[in-house]
């Protein structure tokens, strides 16, 4: 193929715009600070990972992003207990599981509610479980798809007293109040509205009062500067800790 058709078939295939996403990608990397995956103790350049481009995002051997390297530290160092406990972890995080299963819990199924990679298949808005039967919930970047209140009220009837749910939500700390808005259903005005195709709201600081409100004593973790960039971390990213 000579040049010219190779650079026409370029164009054709890709926008500008992306192409120059690929560039600050090729260049960012090159300048990415090495850091420490607390999944799985990788040590060097994270990748570039999610449109627009960020930089030193996506841990090369296990995959993590940010919020499953915050996860794995708050395992690592105790804030989330996991030894001898009945864990479910919707919407599995393969990053972690490795981690998860050398904590030694009592047991540690995936649910997927699409898909057959999961060992259950659960609806969190109506779980299929008796009530006070686990000890830990895993349900991270899931509550901004559904409804949440009927989702933590569920999760609250299957926790043991004394068991605790963790979640992570994308939230804008600034607003006050959590934005929904019901006529909002075609997945471009989602993408606009709530930050993906797929959401149904973009939860403000009151999330933390939706998980009180379904019976839960919170608390929070939140990584430091220094963890920010020893780990490669989003600054200010909160896990929400629900305790039954
Ligand atoms: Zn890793």
């Amino acid at each position: 193929m000579n040049p010219r058709t190779l650079r026409n078939v370029v164009s054709t295939l890709f926008t500008k715009q992306m192409l120059q996403q690929v560039r600050l990608a090729v260049i960012s990397h090159a300048k990415a600070e090495p850091g420490i995956c607390p999944a799985c103790n990788y040590e060097g350049r994270f990748a570039p990972f999610g449109m627009p481009v960020r930089t030193g995002v996506m841990c090369p051997k296990c995959w993590s992003l940010e919020r499953q390297r915050l996860l794995a530290l708050a395992m690592k160092r105790r804030d989330i207990e996991i030894e001898g406990r009945e864990i479910i972890h919707f919407a599995g995080e393969y990053s972690v599981t490795h981690l998860i299963l050398s904590k030694g819990p009592k047991s540690y199924k995936i649910s997927e509610y699409e898909g057959d990679h999961g060992d259950v298949r659960l609806n969190i808005e109506n779980i299929d479980l008796p009530d006070n039967s686990l000890d830990l919930v895993i349900a991270n970047h899931i509550l901004e798809h559904i409804d949440d209140r009927k989702a933590l009220s569920e999760i609250h009837r299957v926790l043991r007293p004394g068991g605790e749910i963790i979640c992570m939500v994308p939230i804008i700390e600034g607003w006050s109040e959590t934005y929904e808005n019901s006529s909002v259903t075609d997945p471009v005005a989602r993408d606009m509205h709530f930050g993906q195709w797929d959401h149904v709201r973009y939860y403000g600081s009151d999330v933390r009062d939706r998980i009180r409100e379904a019976g839960f004593d919170l608390r929070e973790v939140t990584a430091g500067p220094e963890d920010v960039l020893r780990y490669r971390l989003s600054r200010g990213e909160k896990i929400f800790i629900g305790r039954k």
